[in-house]
């Protein structure tokens, strides 16, 4: 029974923390989502995954924006 709820517990904490990865990579979280946002990402495989897989691309977004501005030497 405990294994269960902790379960459902987590599979909720990994749907808000994936929605918080693009705030968090625009330093838009407030100080309390953000520790619980690391604290989560920490312990969490599936999360630091989906994480790696958004930053990359916002990565490649900047880039790509910096580049059409001509600001990249
Ligand atoms: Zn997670």
């Amino acid at each position: 029974m405990t294994s269960i709820s902790a379960v459902r517990v987590d599979r909720q904490e990994c749907r808000s923390t994936r929605a918080a990865i693009p705030g968090y990579l625009d330093r838009r979280l407030e100080p309390r989502s953000l520790r619980r946002f690391e604290t989560h990402i920490d312990q969490c495989p599936g999360c630091i995954r989906a994480f790696i897989d958004v930053r990359q691309v916002a990565w490649a977004r900047r880039n790509a924006d910096a580049r059409r501005l001509g600001r990249v030497s």
